[in-house]
């Protein structure tokens, strides 16, 4: 009840930066990334580089100073019972160490907030929310909960690099008077740039050492490389990807195992999600590398319903009732500007910029239009309150014509009216995937071996 009237006090009066997406309603990892990506993308097309800074908060939860968030709370003036509340609520708590049946005495603890409660994401977001006060434009940062990102954007990567060191000096002084910490060794750079010529390597320096360039930086969950190729993480979720195939490969067989239905089930929970997650931003990457990711679906698609590896894709993926993976992406990459687009409450603003730049395509506007081009529609359909179901229609439609532009030798043998989506509903794996395989045309002059 507490967390809910501190919330709306938070949301109604704006006080919390804008910067900060972490625990908010409506707000994502991903709106984040996007904002991030689309900020070095403007910079390529403007020959500009971009240094970042990823920090990395040793414990935070645990150090923050309770002090800054009564604080910070007065200032806005929020007093009366709820100050009250929350200064009772983090003060004269104790902790103990159970192992076995022996209990530790009890520690004390001065700082930080509850880990588990429902009130802290709150409150540390509270202590947190003047960090951004100290970070001037054109500097910029995306926050989430506490993994802060500062980065620049300049013409000449010299001055930039010690404006970048001015703030780098500010926020470590900043950290340590609310009594949280950089962790030197953890908190990395990155100089994104399309040059040659630039040598890339920062020399910025925390706490008295320099801090690693590493080839890759993994920010929430997405692996960024300098060229923002993202190569690198789509060989990561192939990587991963791959050993989550093999679980399926022992689950299935041709006539017992698994059937098609929970196959597909673990294939949308453990494969399909690992791919989905980031789409907006890393869809971005060429085509080559994107396709590299279709095989794992098919893959999967191809075990799960029992056919053989020859069995064209799209047979598959009727068969298994999925979207082609291409469509799938343009669809969620859709489905994300809707919901930021609408949103009143966001970083991410993709704007038009010069299309005769180079890297324009590359940018969230010009990819935005050329998935509404793939599905048909104007742009006008993003900002429609039944978007989703609008969008959902469109790309329905454009499977649709995908599977009935195949040659007929491709499309799957109509033995009886098939029924859309016309999983089997029962059956063992040996009926599912003779039946499977049977609608793709694997007959029994090539394959009897199945139908015995
Ligand atoms: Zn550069």
């Amino acid at each position: 009840m507490v967390n809910a009237r501190l919330q709306k006090i938070l949301l109604s009066e704006n006080l919390l930066p804008i910067e900060q997406a972490g625990f908010q309603p409506g707000r994502s990892t991903e709106e984040q990334l996007a904002f991030l990506s689309n900020s070095i993308y403007e910079a390529f097309s403007l020959r500009h580089h971009v240094l970042a800074v990823f920090f990395d908060l040793q414990k935070a939860f645990d150090t923050l100073w309770k002090a800054s968030i009564t604080q910070q709370l007065v200032q806005w003036n929020i007093k009366g019972r709820m100050l009250i509340f929350i200064e009772q609520f983090l003060t004269g708590r104790s902790c103990s160490v159970c192992l076995g049946s022996t209990i530790s005495t009890y520690r004390h603890l001065n700082n930080g907030v509850p880990q588990g409660s429902v009130l802290s994401p709150a409150l540390f977001n509270i202590g947190f929310s003047t960090i951004c006060q100290i970070i001037p434009p054109p500097l910029k940062a995306v926050i989430f909960a506490d993994d802060l990102t500062v980065f620049l954007s300049c013409r000449q990567s010299q001055k930039g690099e010690q404006k970048l060191q001015q703030v780098v000096n500010k926020l470590a002084e900043w950290t340590t008077s609310r009594g949280l910490q950089f962790s030197a060794s953890k908190s990395t750079t990155m100089h994104f740039c399309r040059s040659r010529l630039c040598t890339r390597n920062l020399s910025i320096t925390l706490h008295g050492s320099i801090l690693p360039t590493p080839p890759t930086v993994k920010y929430l969950g997405l692996h960024f490389d300098p060229t923002l190729s993202f190569k690198k993480h789509i060989s990561e979720i192939k990587k991963s990807c791959y050993t989550r195939l093999n679980l399926l490969r022992k689950l299935a067989h041709t006539t017992y195992g698994a059937d098609t239905i929970s196959l597909l089930r673990i294939y949308r929970a453990l494969i399909r999600s690992k791919c989905d997650y980031g789409v907006p931003i890393y869809s971005s990457a060429t085509r080559t590398d994107l396709n590299s990711l279709n095989v794992i679906h098919n893959s999967a698609l191809h075990i799960a319903s029992g056919v053989f590896p020859t069995t064209p894709c799209l047979n598959l993926y009727f068969i298994c009732n999925e979207l082609p993976p291409d469509l799938r992406r343009q669809l969620i990459f859709l489905r994300f500007m809707v919901r930021t687009l609408n949103s009143d409450r966001t970083l991410f603003h993709p704007s038009a910029l010069n299309r005769h730049r180079t890297y324009y395509q590359k940018r969230f506007t010009p990819r935005m239009e050329t998935a509404l081009e793939l599905l048909r529609l104007d742009s006008s359909a993003l900002s429609d309150p039944d978007a989703a179901r609008l969008l959902q229609q469109a790309t329905e439609a454009e499977w649709t014509n995908r599977w009935k532009s195949q040659p007929p030798m491709l499309q799957l043998l109509s033995i009886f009216p098939i029924p859309q989506p016309f999983l089997l509903t029962s059956g063992s794996r040996k009926n599912n995937t003779v039946l499977h395989r049977i609608l793709t045309r694997h007959s029994r002059l090539t394959h009897s071996y199945i139908f015995s």
